[in-house]
């Protein structure tokens, strides 16, 4: 089997949760540019009782492709393993029935394998390496300015110009035209596709954990992503105008963003066990990190998420943020992508039992 298209994606969707009880089929609001609509899976045994949730997105970045893969295999494997009263063995990591159904009987289990899928077609049949959407709303006519960044998109220190050191090396762009495809669009949340994962979280209130997964650099990545994290000045924290001008260096304590020290070690808890359970598959080393080591972000989905429950000032809505970056290719060869979609989804498998620990 090849890669899915954007219409096997979708229809991996529709027949899971036409073939099993334990999966609902969740119409997200806003259609793309193209017109299309998009689906996500809510995956629990109870479907009506308020449950904890944990949502995990995939396919922001069109040429990433094995996203939706990994997210379309994930709920196969656990609406079977759970139908068949089986568990699940992923090469050297596997997990019991009993931990298969302590996940659907205890979370609900929100999977959105392709929240990008205009990209994805354009990705597919048009030009491989296509990162954005397909809104030519702010491309002048020019072709290569189409699309936005929908990993720039989210509101999380958008106004980057004010908000960074000038030579921070924030890796985004006010230009629709940058040709290392990072333009934040005009506005936070200006296109349909992150506001459609900001409906997913609404929706899902009880959400406290959220994994988007992305390619690549074999690492797992936990908030912040706008500077170092510190747990011992709540002054220096993105709200505060006092430290505008001054994020996005390394720098020490001159200026690093504020976490509580208890998210600070269940984010790096949740990332470790990922990364041991992937491990166990077939020796592949993902790194367990903080985002900001990667590079210096803005209006990346995973601070966005982590950052709701401090504009909300609603501690019971705290969700802690991921970002997973599989492998060392976006598009490997089929049988290599077969192997990561095993491995991460042993991660993730692992992901949901930590979280419930
Ligand atoms: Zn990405």
């Amino acid at each position: 089997m090849p890669y899915l298209n954007v219409t096997e994606v979708e229809s991996g969707v529709t027949s899971l949760a036409a073939a099993f009880p334990t999966a609902d089929l969740i119409e997200l609001p806003e259609p793309t540019f193209e017109g299309r609509t998009c689906h996500a899976l809510r995956i629990s045994t109870h479907p009506t009782e308020p449950k904890p949730a944990v949502v995990l997105i995939g396919g922001a970045h069109a040429r990433e492709w094995g996203s939706c893969e990994i997210l379309v295999n994930f709920a196969a494997d656990l609406l079977h393993a759970h139908a068949g009263g089986t568990g699940l063995a992923y090469g050297g990591t596997s997990f019991t029935s009993a931990q298969v159904r302590t996940v659907l009987e205890e979370l609900d289990v929100v999977v959105f394998p392709l929240v990008n899928p205009d990209g994805r077609r354009y990705s597919q049949t048009v030009e491989a390496l296509w990162r954005r959407n397909r809104n030519p709303a702010q491309s002048g006519g020019n072709p290569a300015a189409v699309g936005v960044d929908l990993n720039r998109n989210y509101d999380h220190l958008f106004d980057y110009r004010t908000a960074f050191h000038p030579s921070a090396p924030v890796r985004v762009s006010d230009d629709p035209a940058n040709p290392d495809q990072v333009y934040q669009g005009p506005e936070p949340f200006s296109e349909p596709e992150p506001r459609n994962v900001r409906w997913l979280l609404d929706r899902f209130a009880r959400t406290r954990w959220f994994v988007d997964v992305h390619s690549y650099s074999q690492k797992m990545l936990y908030v912040w992503g706008d500077d170092q994290n510190q747990s011992v000045d709540p002054a220096k924290n993105f709200r505060n105008p006092l430290f505008d001008g001054k994020r996005g260096l390394k720098d020490g304590l001159v200026y690093a963003e504020f976490i509580e020290e208890g998210d600070a070690d269940d984010s790096a808890v949740l990332a470790e066990r990922f990364c041991e359970a992937l491990k166990g598959v077939r020796g592949k080393e993902y790194t367990p990190e903080q985002a900001f080591d990667l590079y210096p972000t803005c209006g990346t989905s995973d601070d966005y998420v982590y950052a709701r429950h401090i504009l909300s000032d609603r501690e019971e809505e705290k969700i802690l943020a991921f970002t997973v970056e599989w492998g060392t290719d976006f598009q490997p060869l089929w049988p290599e992508m077969k192997k990561i979609v095993l491995e991460v989804d042993a991660g993730l498998v692992q992901f949901c039992l930590t979280a419930l620990a």
